[in-house]
């Protein structure tokens, strides 16, 4: 079994650790910030073997090299893209283990260009870094719309109780959006519903699924390529 914890850090950023009892392994995915990984991890007897990035911005990189000096963790990252400290570049098709478990790579770029996430078919477990969030998606800091959108459609082709493990909690703002993009729409209505009381009882929304994205998220739903940029540049000025 794979157990996921979520490490909070910074204003709203979740660093996961991935922990497989029959190894022995653990990796971290995206550690922004090392000290609450290493802590985390050193709380529950593990050793951080791997780090994992999916893409280069410092609030997912930050704390490489602070986990590698920490504990002779391999990093592996997007060959594409500069990565601090980086021993494993990956590109599309490419496999990464821990213990048993394989992963295999995808390039989704949109958010930034050389973007990648990290598929475990057998768990039905994805992380996707910035790319997709709950009811949302990353910014297009780096790639086009085209390609953020086609990025969206794999994630979202996964099958459906696929769990998607993404980097920040945006969703309160994202399904307010929704709600203001797609009105009158039954499953958005209480999906939000739901993120506000969780978020009232200063609880999690991730990870989602692939099912629920499906259903409540504007950026998955969208028709087109040009009907996905018309909702980003739309929410890149929204205020809840
Ligand atoms: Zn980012």
């Amino acid at each position: 079994m794979m157990e996921i914890v979520a490490v909070p850090a910074f204003a709203d950023n979740y660093l996961w650790l991935v922990h497989d009892e029959a190894s022995g392994e653990t990796a971290v995915v995206d550690p922004g910030d090392a000290k609450p990984v290493l802590a985390e991890a050193a709380r529950r007897g593990w050793t951080i073997t791997q780090v994992w990035n999916t893409h280069w911005h410092p609030d997912h990189t930050g704390g490489n090299i602070a986990v590698k000096e920490a504990s002779h963790a391999r990093v592996s990252g997007p060959a594409k893209e500069n990565i601090p400290g980086r021993d494993v570049g990956l590109c599309e098709g490419e496999q990464l283990r821990l213990g048993e478990h394989v992963g295999r790579v995808i390039e989704v770029p949109g958010h930034t260009s050389g973007h990648i996430a990290l598929i475990f078919d057998d768990d039905k477990v994805a992380f996707v870094g910035d790319t997709l969030f709950a009811m949302g998606c990353g910014r297009l800091f780096e790639g086009t719309a085209e390609q953020m959108y086609q990025s969206l459609q794999r994630l979202t082709g996964l099958p459906p109780d696929t769990r998607l493990y993404c980097a920040h909690e945006y969703t309160l703002s994202n399904a307010r959006f929704a709600a203001h993009a797609m009105p009158n729409d039954a499953a958005i209505e209480r999906r939000l519903n739901d993120v506000e009381r969780l978020r009232a009882d200063g609880k999690m929304t991730v990870p989602t699924t692939v099912r629920q994205e499906r259903e409540t998220n504007p950026f998955v739903r969208a028709t087109d390529a040009s009907e996905f940029a018309r909702l980003r540049r739309e929410k890149d000025s929204f205020r809840s």
